[in-house]
This record gives C-alpha cells, structure tokens and sequence, in this order.
C-alpha cells in the first residue's frame, strides 16, 4: 500500500477542503424543543417573526419628549406615564413630557427619551438640565431596528447555543428544527485491552479510548456508537468493520483507535483497504499522532459485503468517512480534535467547522527537535491580562494524567527548536 504522509498543514487543509465539501451535502432534518436545543445546529434559517423590537423601545427610565423642545431647557408638562407591557399609546402633546420606564413602548409625538438622572423634576414639570441637549432618537431603539419581519437573523448551520435560544424565543420558536446528529462509530482495537467493567490482568490494559472518544463525539455534535473492543487479527477487524459499514447501522463517521502503526499487530489499514477504503493520508509529520489514516469508505448496498454504491445510507449520502487514530490516549485526543472533530462538524452541519486555535502567552521556555509540529498538553490559565499557558509535565503520549491535567495543546512549529518564555503561542482549544 503507497504511504501518504503530509506536512500538519497540508492534512489540515485537506480536512478543510473535505469538510467544506460535506457542507453542501443535504442532510436529515428533525424538529427539537426549544428546551433541548443548546448544542444543536439550526437546519433552517431562524426568522424574525415580527418586527424587532416590535415598538419603538425605551431603553432607559426617564421621560418621553420631543428633543428640539427638551433641548431648550423649557420645563416641559408632565401628562402621561408609560411602563413596559403597556401598549403603545401617546400623543405626546407638544411642550408636555411622559414619564417613561426602560422598556416601554415610547408613545407617539415623542422622538427622544431624557434620562430620569438628567432632569430635574418640579411639581408636575419636568427640564433636561443645562447644558446638557438631546438628539433625536436618544435612548430610544427604533422599531425593526433590528430585524423586520420576516428577516432571516441566523442562517442554517448556525450552532445553537444560549444566546441563539434566546433569539429563538424571541421569535416565537418553541421549537426548532435542527440537522439528525450524524451516527459515529467507535472501535478501540487492541489484544491488551479490556472494558472499564473488568479487571485487567498482567499485561492488559483499560480501554480508555473509546469512552474519550465519545465524549469528545459528544462535545462536538454527534451521536457516538462504542463497538465492542476488537482484537488484533485480521478477521476481527473485517468483522467489526462489516457491522459498522451495513448499510442499516448508518454510521457517517467511524473512528478506530489503534493498530495504525507500522507493528507487527497494526492491521487497520490493510483492513481498511480490503473494505473499499480510499486513503487521503496514511501520516501526519504531527506529534503525538504521526500515524493518523484519514479515508473515505464508499456506502454498500445492503447485503453486498463489498460492493460499492451511491445509494442513500446515511447523512453523507454515499461514504463513511474513517479516521485511524493512533491508540496512545494523547495521539488519539490530538487527532481527533485536528482532524476527526472538523468533519464531525461538518457532518453535524455546523458552519463553524474548523479546529479552535488561539493565542496565549508562553509562561515558560520549550525545547522542541525541529521536523514535526507538536502539540503538546499543556495548561492555559485566563486570570491575567492575556492567556498564559504552560506545558504541563508528561511521559510521553500515554500519560492520560497529564492530559487530564491539561486544558489545551500548546503548538510547536515543525521548524521551531525552542520558543522562549513571554513569546505568543498558538494553543490548540478542546
Ligand atoms: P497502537 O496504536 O495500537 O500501537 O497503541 C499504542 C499504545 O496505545 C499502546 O501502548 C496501546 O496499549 C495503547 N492503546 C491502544 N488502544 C488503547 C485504548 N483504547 N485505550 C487506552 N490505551 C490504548
Ligand atoms: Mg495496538
């Protein structure tokens, strides 16, 4: 089987290209209540369904008038209040003042709101104080100023989160409709392995990727389906990958952690291959996770064990898309944040499908061998001015510990062999 290794940057763009691509694939749609719609993705563009505000708002306690009279500074008669709920009323007689509250609808006549702290209140009248002036439409939010109706204020592949629930709300959405989440298989490979639920014995380990993995799955829009731990043999691997690609399981995505080394047990991609799978790379010049496999597995018909077709199987139409993701715990997180989550998202239909960088500042000095772009754990504290991070001790690619530790992945360049304290770095956000 050829090799295709590429530089970080040319398998992230490739992610990119394929994620964007999935974008235009049409996808199911379900409708959710509002209630439960936090961490979805809006399906249809969210609408305003009356003007918004619906009534000239104001957005301040005081009292309703005309600007050019308050701006002589002329007590002004005080001949009506309004308070929020009200309906819209007025006229606003010219020379007179309404008492106002944040809120209200402003009534008719008025153009400007004086705040209640810039006035001074005699009786039944009321002055803006000198020198003070006032211009048209001050503390006021015109009607429609936001939306009118019928406007389309989210577009679809907005991921909704509290602020898009209360837009929501205040259009009308007791519901909304959102994209199916997309199905992800998930199988951990691996003779030493055994489940959280028994006891391991010498030379065995836990498997802690697969429960990872699916509350990163979760995290990032999907709907993980954790297969039983399938061992190191070729006919394992052709079993498992059997039930996962049956056109009824559904599966968009397929993660597999492990076995994607060059070990004498490393047989996912031969596996992979005998499945129908096109490779778009075999590694990444990345560390942890150099062995990463990134392919796309054309959908079956059902019944047929090999046989490609174009018939509509699940969200992406005709493929599964599969990531190999190496089995140390911090390979796999690494990976899957940089390449699996981006089509994950995509799949969810999430415009915002990229992975999430940012920039820190670097508490204290790294040492790095130049050839690979890392991403290392590392710790980023938010108390200070700027972020400030710090890579947090670790043995190598296995020690879950120090990943737990950790809140991010502090990126070393592939060219870079140290980078000083106090430089701004970029960190990879989970
Ligand atoms: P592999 O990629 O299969 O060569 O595995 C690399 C390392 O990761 C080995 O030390 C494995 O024991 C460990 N490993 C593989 N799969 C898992 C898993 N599901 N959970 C925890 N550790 C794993
Ligand atoms: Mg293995």
């Amino acid at each position: 089987m050829s090799e295709k290794v590429l530089s970080y940057e040319e398998a992230a763009a490739l992610v990119a290209k394929s994620a964007a691509k999935l974008l235009r694939v049409p996808r199911a749609i379900e409708r959710v209540p509002l209630a439960r719609a936090a961490d979805r993705v809006l399906a249809r563009p969210l609408r305003a369904d009356r003007d918004q505000p619906p009534f000239a708002r104001s957005t301040r306690d005081g009292f309703a008038c005309r600007a050019a009279e308050a701006s002589t500074h002329a007590p002004l008669k005080i001949t009506g209040a309004t308070r929020a709920g009200a309906a819209p009323s007025g006229p606003v007689d010219h020379g007179a003042a309404w008492e106002i509250m944040t809120g209200a609808p402003v009534p008719r006549g008025a153009d400007a709101v004086v705040m209640v702290e810039h006035v001074e209140a005699t009786g039944d009248f009321v002055r803006l104080l000198p020198p003070r002036k006032i211009e048209v439409g001050e503390n006021i939010v015109a009607r429609a100023a936001q939306a009118r109706k019928g406007e389309a204020l989210l577009p679809a592949g907005t991921p909704i989160g509290a602020a898009q629930v209360a837009l929501a709300a205040t259009c009308g959405a007791a519901a909304v409709e959102v994209f199916r989440k997309p199905r992800v298989a998930i199988l951990a490979t691996g003779d030493e392995l055994v489940p959280v639920n028994k006891s391991p014995a010498p030379g065995q380990i836990r498997n802690s990727n697969a429960p990872m993995l699916a509350a990163m799955v979760a995290a990032h829009g999907g709907e993980p389906w954790v297969l039983p731990i399938a061992a190191d043999t070729a006919k394992a691997l052709d079993a498992a990958l059997a039930t996962i690609l049956d056109p009824a399981a559904q599966a968009d995505l397929l993660l597999i952690t492990g076995g994607v080394s060059a070990g004498k047990f490393d047989l996912v991609e031969p596996a992979l291959a005998r499945s129908g799978a096109r490779f778009r790379f075999t590694g990444v010049r990345i560390q942890p996770g150099k062995p990463s496999v990134f392919c796309e597995i054309p959908a079956r018909k059902a019944g047929s064990a090999r046989r490609p077709t174009t018939r509509l199987q699940n969200q992406n139409g005709t493929k599964c898309y599969c990531f190999g993701l190496p089995g140390n715990p911090v390979s796999s997180a690494v990976t899957f944040l940089l390449f699996a989550a981006p089509v994950l998202r995509a799949l969810a239909g999430s415009r915002e499908a990229e992975p999430r960088f940012a920039l820190a500042r670097l508490a204290a000095d790294v040492k790095a061998k130049p050839g690979l772009t890392r991403f290392l754990p590392a710790a980023c504290t938010f108390t200070g001015p700027v972020p400030e991070v710090a890579l947090v001790s670790w043995q190598g690619s296995g020690d879950i510990a120090a990943m737990a530790r950790a809140n991010c992945f502090l990126v070393v360049p592939e060219n870079a062999d140290r980078i000083d304290a106090g430089e701004t770095v970029r960190i990879l956000l989970a």
